[in-house]
């Protein structure tokens, strides 16, 4: 269907890219962990994901896209220490657990949809899949692979390796795994150091627990991930994608769980994005380094000079591949709002050319050089999704676009093919795959500039004694809730509901 290569964490390479089944793509992103507002390196990975969704739908794979939502069971460790982030938070907030992941849920689809990302085709969340963990943690054991201790069913990671490579997906040997990780201490329960839980014994304090077939509990946040790609996308499936600090852990966990439960490898293509840092160290809650969104759009960082619309912070990331690491700065925050503005300004300039009926006289070297540049952007995206590429080819074609709209190069120069091409091909690059959108801001310069019209036409007619008109142009816009107010001098102003 298309030429596409994606870099696979797995093979470390980038690979042709074939669907198990043609033409349909199962895509499984790991989603958020709802105790906490969203900081700005989470969006950077939703958004690149959201761009590669967009991307495959545009060369016509029918995608499934699966995003869960953690609300159970990620402990502040990765590797099964300290409490419930959940629980945790509700105690402090003084909340039910449940009220804090409705509120962070809500708040994360927010930020989402003001970044234009498109929602998933399905948004598990981990307590709604209790039933499918306990199952596959029970398959397990009864496999061989794992344990039981005291209500705690633990992975045997050792007892695996001698199977399969534990450390395949970031090519590390179990012995130098085992020695990045601290010994057991008297009090452990683990058989081994590396063994961590599938399912987590409550004591009676703990808010969330579920019946399961070892007591009173909670799933481990490894399993959330494997069942509910299971479920939703089958035992094998296409791309599974996620920050780069989920491989380590996270996606490794959840490769042996499902490769002891069902003993297949369970992706074809695993995908991972790098980090967004800030003064070159990774954004993250533990380090207090993290930015609100809502800090960007109103300005009030102290690290910014002003505020950031959505789309500028969008395009900011666009400007660097996925498997780059990105920093935060305002001097690039604005870099990036000067550049967005005019590839936009050319955007629109070339979505009112058309051809006149005039004779063309087609610059067969510039229309060849414009067909080149538009061609680079599908190559570009192939190339494993490289958007930082596509933008470089869009702005080399801005001056040739700026120049027609000057009349510098005759817009008869290119033919009228190209022309079309050019402009379907910056039209769906940018609203379709890259999700940008014209800012509100350039929507409110422009809603002023109506009023201020309507406001002159009204004066206009007032002067004349027309009152017919004016009243029309009062009433009107009072019906789509604008209010005109005469002020002393007959000067008017206006306020919207
Ligand atoms: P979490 O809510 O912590 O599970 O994280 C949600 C997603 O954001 C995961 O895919 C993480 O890998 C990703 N992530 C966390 N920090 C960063 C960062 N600084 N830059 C890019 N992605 C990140
Ligand atoms: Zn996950």
């Amino acid at each position: 269907m298309s030429d596409l290569k994606i870099y696979n964490t797995l093979s470390r390479t980038k690979e042709p890219f074939e669907p198990l089944t043609p033409n349909h793509v199962g895509l499984y992103v790991c989603g958020p962990t709802v105790y906490s507002d969203v900081h700005l390196g989470n969006c950077r990975t939703f958004i690149s994901f959201d761009i590669i969704y967009r991307y495959l739908k545009y060369v016509g794979y029918k995608v499934r896209y699966v995003r869960n939502i953690t609300d159970a069971g990620h402990l502040e460790g990765d590797r099964d220490e300290g409490d419930d982030k959940f629980s945790k938070k509700a105690r402090l907030e003084q909340l039910e657990p449940m009220e804090i992941v409705q509120r962070y849920t809500v708040g994360f689809h927010k930020v989402m949809e003001l970044f234009n990302t498109l929602p998933p085709t399905i948004e598990p969340t981990a307590t709604g899949h209790i039933t499918e963990q306990i199952k596959m943690a029970q398959q397990i054991i009864d496999n061989g692979y794992a344990y039981v201790v005291d209500g705690t069913v633990y992975f045997d990671v050792e007892k695996y390796n001698t199977e399969k490579p534990y450390g395949i997906l970031t090519n590390r040997k179990l012995e130098d795994l085992l020695e990045g990780t601290r010994e057991l201490g008297g009090q452990d329960e683990k058989k081994g150091r590396l063994d961590f839980a599938l399912w987590i014994k409550a004591g009676p304090e703990h808010l969330m627990q579920w019946p399961s077939p070892w007591g009173m509990g909670f799933p481990g946040w490894h399993i959330e991930c494997s069942a509910m790609s299971e479920k939703y996308l089958g035992k094998q499936f296409d791309i599974h994608g996620g920050g780069m600090d989920l491989a380590a852990t996270h996606h490794t966990n959840e490769i042996a769980q499902s490769q002891a439960c069902y003993k297949v490898s369970p992706v074809k293509y695993w995908m991972h994005t790098n980090m967004l840092t800030v003064n070159g160290v990774r954004m993250s809650k533990s380090a207090g380094n993290g930015f609100l969104p809502e800090e960007l759009f109103s300005g009030s960082h102290p690290l910014l000079e002003k505020a950031y619309s959505p789309m500028n912070v969008r395009f900011f990331m666009l400007q660097t591949h996925y498997r780059s690491t990105l920093d935060f700065s305002n001097e690039a925050l604005q870099a990036a709002e000067k550049g967005l503005k005019r590839l936009w300004d050319a955007y629109e300039k070339l979505g009112v050319m058309s051809h006149g009926s005039g004779a063309e006289s087609v610059d067969a070297e510039l229309d060849e050089k414009v067909r080149g540049l538009v061609a680079e952007f599908d190559e570009h995206m192939n190339d494993d999704f490289n958007t930082a590429r596509v933008l470089a080819s869009m702005f080399e074609l801005v001056p040739i676009i700026n120049s027609i709209k000057d009349k510098t190069i005759p817009l008869s120069a290119l033919s009228k093919e190209t022309l079309t091409l050019l402009q379907t091909k910056f039209k769906s690059y940018l609203e379709d795959v890259f999700g940008l959108k014209p800012s509100n801001e350039a929507d409110n310069t422009k809603l002023q500039g109506v009023m201020q019209l309507l406001i002159d036409i009204r004066k206009e007619a007032k002067t004349k004694k027309d009152f017919a008109t004016s009243d029309k142009i009062r009433n009107q816009l009072a019906e789509l809730g604008i209010t005109l107010k005469d002020e002393k001098g007959g000067d008017m102003s206006w306020s919207a509901e």
